[in-house]
């Protein structure tokens, strides 16, 4: 049971249209996978740089996972699991897509291990969720006709990014709620896109127009607790942290504070599985709800975020794992099913991943790319 390989290399996978928020625009995944071997068995990991996120790229992470986790974690038994998670949290500060990674991989060889898909090792749940879908910000006419298109595939949840600019931000809201209809459940994702004035007053617009949306993430910067606070004690919309809330030491500020009324767990902000379980824990404590967020990844590290959504039923209520769907296809062969909507939970062991194509040595990518 002792880990003998660890090895990382590049995924390439385009995304069926760009991926745009306040913060940036993307046109293809391009994530980090490392594969950690033992007995036999192949654990997979997968992380996404996000340089206006998490603050790493390609190359940090590569750095981290190949010159400081490998060769503490290489040696070491995988019956030793505690042990492992804390070589990981512990080795470097911050760096919490590196450490995700690496302790999804380790999750999944553990769960094949022990025979378990990786959702019942964590304690079992529902093997069947339903995700939002991310409509990017655009010209108002090209997200209604994407918000259409998204309910005609069968999407209940819509969430629409917004942040670029207020007053077409509130036309474009009030638009879009107009053209779907009400049974669809319609979120914000402001991205730190407006101030806690511009907030509190969009909000109201929103409001007065009668549009009752879910939730809206993440309106102001994420330093701005006090901004944060202002616009949760102000308006009736519930409000999601998400850029806010990295640790789950910033998840107990948030609560102490009552700034936020959801939180929004992502394992590329928590630096995996074993601090999202503590996180939602947390969370459960103040009696708030969860979200199981993912970044712009495929279907390795976002099915690790279903199994654990699913596992943490019902301190996580809410899903946006449109990761996978919003890629032209999915590298895996065996796994979780990413169907639209709809996430089936594999019952193979693990994360089920029987073969992962469209892989480069990582040190090769980014020889070549420098
Ligand atoms: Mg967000």
């Amino acid at each position: 049971m002792l880990i003998e390989h660890i090895d990382c290399y590049v995924l390439t996978v385009p995304l069926v249209t760009p991926f745009k928020t306040a913060l940036r625009t993307v046109e293809q995944v391009q994530d980090l996978i490392v594969t950690i071997h033992s007995s036999g068995l192949t654990g997979y990991g997968e992380a996404a740089p996000t340089l206006v996120i998490t603050g790493e790229s390609l190359a940090s992470m590569y750095f981290v996972v190949e010159q400081v986790l490998k060769p503490r974690l290489l040696g070491n038994s995988m019956l030793d699991f505690n042990q492992l998670l804390h070589i990981v949290q512990t080795s470097v500060v911050g760096n919490t897509s590196a450490k995700a990674a690496v302790e999804i991989a380790l999750y999944d060889l553990k769960a094949q291990i022990a025979g378990l898909p990786l959702y019942q090792l964590l304690g079992g749940g529902p093997v069947e969720l339903s995700t939002n879908l991310t409509i990017s910000v655009n010209a108002t006419a090209t997200m209604i006709d994407d918000a259409q298109k998204a309910v005609a595939l069968g999407y209940q949840q819509l969430k629409l990014k917004v942040g670029t600019d207020l007053q077409q931000d509130i036309e474009r809201v009030i638009a879009v709620s107009r053209a779907v209809p009400a049974s669809i459940a319609l979120r914000l994702d402001v991205n730190q896109g407006w101030t806690a004035k511009q907030s509190i007053y969009a909000l109201s617009k929103i409001e007065q127009a009668g549009v009752e949306l879910e939730l809206v993430e993440q309106p102001v910067k994420a330093q701005d607790l006090a901004g944060l606070k202002a616009v949760t004690a102000a308006v009736h919309t519930p409000v999601m942290a998400d850029e806010s809330a990295f640790s789950p030491q910033q998840v107990i500020q948030l609560l102490e504070q009552q700034a936020a009324d959801i939180i929004n767990i992502k394992l590329m902000k928590t630096g995996g599985i074993s601090k999202a379980m503590l996180t939602a824990q947390i969370a459960g404590l103040y009696q708030v709800p969860c979200m199981m967020g993912c970044m712009l990844e495929s279907a390795i590290s976002v099915a690790a975020a279903a199994h654990l959504a699913s596992a943490l039923s019902p301190l996580v209520s809410k899903f946006d794992l449109d990761g996978p769907t919003l890629c032209r296809f999915n590298p895996c062969q065996g796994g979780t099913v990413f169907d639209r909507s709809h996430i089936l939970l594999n019952s193979s062991p693990g994360l089920g991943i029987q073969q992962l194509g469209h892989l480069q040595s990582a040190a090769q990518f980014l020889a070549a790319a420098n």
